[in-house]
């Protein structure tokens, strides 16, 4: 489905840094899907699928899949008629992450972990393209899923990926507490962020400069981490309406206000949808 909104994002929006630290790194940014959502004066006038591909020591990492192959393929079954009149995806194979990733020179099966943020369909739609590869998640996300909630796609892990799943006990991390390391990679953090779903978490990437922090839905809009925090109407109701956790989520997101407003943070945040992250703003 090709979109008849002229406002929406380049195809590939990509670029590089070296981190220091214990490895080196290197994380590529990926628009994993690009939205126009209905009503783009109240909502957003584009909106996008931020994900991250980091070249570790051990292999690649995916941080979010955002909309895969299959999700293009069979959109009602697995992305929903709501979905597609709301946030009228582009639909366009070559942004999925695999496609991302083929188009950087990598081996798509070198894709050996993902740290997924949480299950909605626009950030785990691309995990069934990467079928070897084990699926990092915090555990209240995947019981969640497991009991049924209906917000979620089982289509889209029809394929039984293999689950790693993140305790909700653990270290401390920038004032967040029960954040995990990825096996075998110190410097990738879960970052538990509990509200918008059961189980939602922000994914930290260590880089030259200190710290990259993926807060996924933690919240929509860069506004939203100001002193005085706003963002669009449509946006702000839209979050209301798929909060797991309204309380949980506010908190959440006052405490990463806090941290990016800290004169000596030196951890750049950003979500899942605001395409400022995209182009390096904000
Ligand atoms: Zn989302």
């Amino acid at each position: 489905m090709i979109h008849s909104v002229p406002i929406c994002l380049p195809h590939l929006v990509s670029h590089t840094s070296r981190s220091g630290g214990s490895i080196l790194l290197t994380i590529h940014t990926l628009n994993c899907g690009s939205l126009c959502p209905m009503v783009p004066s109240v909502i957003a006038p584009a909106m996008v699928c931020h994900c991250l591909l980091i070249e570790g020591p051990g292999g690649l990492i995916l941080v979010d899949t955002g909309l895969g192959t299959q999700d293009l393929l069979h959109p009602m079954r697995r992305l929903t008629p709501l979905f597609l009149l709301a946030a009228h995806p582009r639909l366009s194979p070559e942004e999925t992450a695999i496609a991302r990733i083929r188009a950087l020179g990598h081996d798509p099966g070198d894709v050996r972990d993902i740290a997924l943020t949480h299950l909605d369909l626009d950030h785990a739609g691309g995990i069934s393209d990467f079928p070897e590869a084990t699926i990092h998640l915090h555990r209240a996300e995947h019981e969640a899923m497991v009991g049924g909630d209906l917000r979620y796609r089982r289509a889209q892990w029809a394929h039984g990926p293999r689950w790693a799943l993140h305790e909700p006990d653990g270290e401390r991390w920038m004032g967040f507490e029960a954040v995990h390391p990825l096996p075998g990679c110190d410097d990738v953090l879960l970052v538990p962020l509990q509200g918008h779903t059961a189980g939602h978490s922000g994914v930290a990437i260590r880089t030259g400069s200190g710290w990259l922090l993926h807060a996924g839905d933690a919240f929509f809009h860069h506004r939203q981490l100001l002193p005085e925090p706003s963002a669009p109407p449509g946006l702000a109701l839209f979050q209301r309406l798929s909060d797991h956790d309204p309380g949980r989520r506010r908190h959440n997101q006052a405490r990463l206000r806090e941290l990016a407003l800290a004169p000596d943070s030196a951890v750049r945040i950003v979500c899942a949808h605001d395409p400022v992250y995209l182009e390096g703003g904000a």
